[in-house]
């Protein structure tokens, strides 16, 4: 299984994935939309954190499933949490060292059509 390894930009958060995947994904949701990121899947094993566990903040909205998270310092999306598959990662490609996001195919996952909770009035 190849062997990536992942950093954020100014480099305080370092991890590394085992990965083989067949395609990336886009979302269409209020958050992916903005952060306009490509994404792979994976396994929570499949990832693990070298470095920067403190300075990994992590961003909760809505039904609090999801767990986005980015370096405190650079502000780079790295991976998160996904809520339809809460034992599963979403990855930041870009983030991923050697990775050549040209060689497969992208599908637009629908985000903005998952369900959103009313806030509590
Ligand atoms: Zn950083």
């Amino acid at each position: 299984m190849p062997r990536y390894a992942g950093a954020c930009h100014c480099g305080d958060i370092r991890f590394e994935v085992e990965a083989d995947p067949v395609e990336l994904t886009t979302c269409d949701c209020s958050l992916c939309a903005r952060r306009n990121a490509l994404m792979i899947r994976v396994p929570q094993e499949a990832l693990r954190l070298l470095a920067g566990e403190d300075r990994l903040a992590t961003y909760v909205w809505n039904t609090g499933v999801a767990r986005h998270h980015f370096c405190r310092r650079c502000g780079v999306y790295t991976f998160h949490r996904k809520r339809a598959a809460p034992d599963s990662l979403g990855v930041n490609v870009f983030c991923l060292d050697g990775f050549d996001p040209a060689a497969l195919p992208v599908r637009r996952t629908d985000g903005a059509g998952m369900s959103l909770q009313e806030p509590q009035s």
